[in-house]
């Protein structure tokens, strides 16, 4: 039987409530227990890979394809384990089934409604993750308290405790203590009414974690504690932190995991985190500063790279390495030279994307590095445009281009494939989730990863045609990486330069702060031998 920690969120949406749920997760397991997490989203999408970056950020694809909520990266970086479309479920889903159970009679003319079809279903899929063996389901309700979408998740969340008892069933709710500058205070009032609205549902949070810019003081807790009917020690501080990867100390310090584990009268086993502190304090101790340019077309928001952010977070601390991330608007290297707009940079990266938008800037980008020397990182999108680049400069193939952006192009050097692998894209949709691929050996590619066999995760419709394989590598383009079943291309570089790589997948999502990913690491590695010569 699996114990059930559900955490929701008040005042203010952005609170950081992955990266609380994820945290406790960390210490969870560093405790030695087996933690699933599973994130509720309360929105009508049935599938979250349809919601614009710029609404929602990144979308983080797991190893099995689904496309899910950028907290699930969270839970895997953090927890250190790989995840699946079980864990992410949204309203839309919850409700489709409901729909197509109904549709096929399986309610035999009854009524359906919201209690109890509707909270049975979300409770089932809280107890499949129980039946995978979980000790503890870490459920974390997206929104805040007080949403309309919201609504049935917490009820689900209140019958299971009530069917469970409250030994089995923990509540956790995280709200804002916002710090007033002019009156030099900190404000519990957000938090007293959240916890009012979350009592007016049913439900009465056994903890409660306070986000805020300043150290929470006494009265402030104990205010806090008194009208959330808690004990004071209950009331845990999330404080502001410069690095995410302290807040699971952070809550450590307070004894946050042994509250959890008494309160679900589960054995408080020894913790370890040597390694962990190892890794916050080598991300303290960088020291040689490099500059970063990510073009991008969602440059207003940070949200849409959060992986490719955490990647180079962790390739920061290993390499001892700070990195500075620009965001460059790839239309305005469209209108002016990139020599001007890169000359402070030590390396160039281009993530994935769709839609057309600042396409021409990034190639000029791409060719400025190729050109100069300067370290190159095409992720997905910035593979195919660098082929587009080789191939239209160096090849001369005039106008080459991806099908995905000119249709009549004379040279679709990127296109759709028809499908022969065993891959599951159908009608041009997406390939998604991990695929193997062999590297070849000498390559760089064979040198950052160590190995000729790697597996990593795509989420893409387009790729390199062959047809132009030939020409392209008699000009110089070395493909050093194919898919397992032959037909794909998957890593594209240069020779005759010191770092040039492409890959059409996205390895962003493997990297945990642990296990940094090699082609991040090495390629922090070459900016810093661009900027310093070592
Ligand atoms: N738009 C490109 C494709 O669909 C690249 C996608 C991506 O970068 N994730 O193939």
């Amino acid at each position: 039987m699996s114990k059930f920690i559900f955490i929701t969120g008040g005042v203010v949406s952005a609170l950081g409530k992955g990266v609380a749920t994820a945290s406790i997760g960390f210490l969870l397991k560093r405790r030695g227990y087996n933690v699933v997490p599973l994130k509720f989203d309360p929105y009508l999408n049935v599938d979250p890979g349809t919601m614009s970056p710029f609404q929602h950020g990144e979308v983080f694809v797991t190893d099995d394809g689904a496309e899910t909520d950028l907290d699930l990266g969270h839970y895997e970086r953090f927890l250190d384990i790989s995840l699946s479309r079980k864990n992410n479920v949204t309203a839309g889903q919850v409700y489709y089934t409901i729909i197509e159970n109904e549709r096929e009679g399986k309610y035999l003319g009854k009524t359906v409604q919201v209690v109890p079809h509707l909270t049975d279903e979300i409770k089932r899929r809280v107890l499949l993750l129980e039946e995978d063996g979980a000790d503890i389901v870490l459920v974390e309700i997206g929104g805040t308290v007080g949403d309309i979408e919201s609504l049935p998740f917490l009820e689900a969340a209140r019958q299971l405790r009530l069917e469970r008892g409250p030994s089995d069933v923990l509540f956790i709710h995280l709200t804002l203590v916002p710090y007033l500058k002019s009156a030099g205070e900190l404000k519990t009032k957000p938090t007293q009414h959240s916890v009012m609205k979350l009592r007016e549902i049913g439900l009465q949070p056994d903890i409660l974690i306070s986000r805020s810019e300043k150290r929470l003081t006494d009265e402030v807790r104990k205010k806090i504690a008194l009208f959330s009917n808690l004990p004071e020690k209950h009331v845990i501080e999330a404080q502001d932190v410069d690095f995410i990867y302290k807040i699971p100390i952070v809550f450590y310090n307070q004894g946050l995991d042994k509250l959890i584990l008494e309160r679900l009268n589960l054995a408080v086993m020894p913790i370890k985190m040597d390694d962990w502190i190892d890794f916050i304090s080598n991300y303290e101790q960088r020291k040689d500063e490099v500059n970063l340019c990510i073009t991008g077309k969602y440059v207003g928001l940070k949200d849409s790279y959060k992986s490719i952010i955490e990647a180079l977070s962790h390739a920061q601390s290993s390499t001892r390495t700070k990195v500075n991330i620009k965001f460059i608007d790839a239309e305005e290297i469209e209108e002016k030279s990139p020599s001007l707009i890169l000359s402070d940079c030590d390396g160039i990266l281009v993530p994935g994307g769709f839609g057309k938008r600042g396409i021409e800037g990034k190639i000029k980008a791409i060719q400025y590095a190729r050109e100069s020397g300067l370290p190159f990182f095409g992720i997905c999108l910035g593979m195919q445009l660098a082929t587009l680049e080789f191939a239209r400069n160096i090849a001369g193939l005039k106008n080459a281009h991806s099908t995905e952006f000119d249709p009549d192009t004379p040279y679709p050097v990127i296109t759709i494939l028809p499908d022969k692998a065993n891959i599951k894209r159908l009608g041009g949709t997406l390939r998604k989730g991990a695929y193997i691929a062999q590297l070849k050996e000498n390559t760089l590619a064979h040198r950052i990863y160590g190995k000729i066999e790697i597996s990593e995760r795509h989420r893409h419709r387009y790729e390199f045609n062959p047809e132009f394989m030939d020409i392209l590598e008699e000009k110089g383009l070395v493909f050093s990486g194919i898919s397992k079943s032959g037909e794909y291309v998957e890593v594209i570089e240069l020779n005759n330069h010191p770092f040039f790589i492409g890959v059409q997948f996205h390895p962003e999502f493997k990297s945990r702060p642990l296990s940094p990913h090699p082609i991040f690491v090495k390629f922090v590695e070459a900016m810093r031998v661009y900027r310093y010569g070592y």
